[in-house]
């Protein structure tokens, strides 16, 4: 079990390739600025299986499961759970941490178990003073991609793009994935009439 804010099947905003995103649910870095605040709290959330989130994913095609937050590896079990059983359904898999490798490396078992399914680790905590303006899917220059595996050595955030993944629920919610600044944000709920709640990576 892990304790998510959000799951997003099929997205394209998240990473190379189609995957589902599960954004956890509680951060203890709490990096200034983050754009994620409402995923601090460990209170928030739901409980989600890994087998649920597995199938989902492979129900929407994907070929990947992106990990992101909150903080993966502030609940390491469910995460390495979830990353196992994953590579175990032939998907890859991508987690954005606010802590360094290095660190993790020493932290314990369950970090460890964590890294040994991961393909490509991305870390380091978002740096407000230091924006990215030439890799995808990171928001500070600060960020690495760690290539754990082969499976996404090819991937070249330099080469690829940021993209939105935009959804209008049936309720009228609207959801955003991906990388937007505030302005943007602000420019869509105008003509939407209403704030998008927003998943990003940082
Ligand atoms: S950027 Fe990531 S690590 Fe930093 S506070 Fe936000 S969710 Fe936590």
């Amino acid at each position: 079990m892990l304790r998510v804010g959000r799951i997003l099947h099929g997205t394209t905003a998240e990473g190379p390739g189609r995957r589902t995103a599960v954004w956890v649910q509680g951060c203890s870095i709490r990096c200034p600025d983050c754009i994620n605040p409402h995923l601090f709290t460990t209170r928030g959330g739901y409980d989600a299986s890994c087998a649920e989130i597995v199938t989902g994913a492979a129900v929407a095609h994907c070929e990947g499961i992106t990990l992101l937050g909150g903080e993966p590896f502030d609940q390491p079990s469910g995460c390495a759970d979830l990353a196992a059983a994953a590579q175990d359904a032939g998907l890859g898999v991508i987690v954005f941490t606010g802590y360094v490798h290095e660190d993790l490396a020493r932290r314990g078992e369950q970090e460890r178990r964590l890294l040994a399914h991961i393909d490509c680790l991305v870390d380091g905590p978002y740096q407000a003073a230091n924006p990215e303006t030439r890799r995808a899917l990171v928001g500070s220059t600060n960020q690495r991609f760690l290539h754990l595996t082969d499976r996404y050595r090819d991937y070249d955030p330099a080469l690829a793009k940021n993209t939105v993944d935009v959804r209008i629920n049936p309720d009228g919610t609207i959801e955003v994935a991906g990388f937007l600044e505030h302005s943007q944000l602000d420019a869509l709920s105008t003509p939407l009439g209403k704030r998008p709640r927003q998943h990003r990576r940082l």
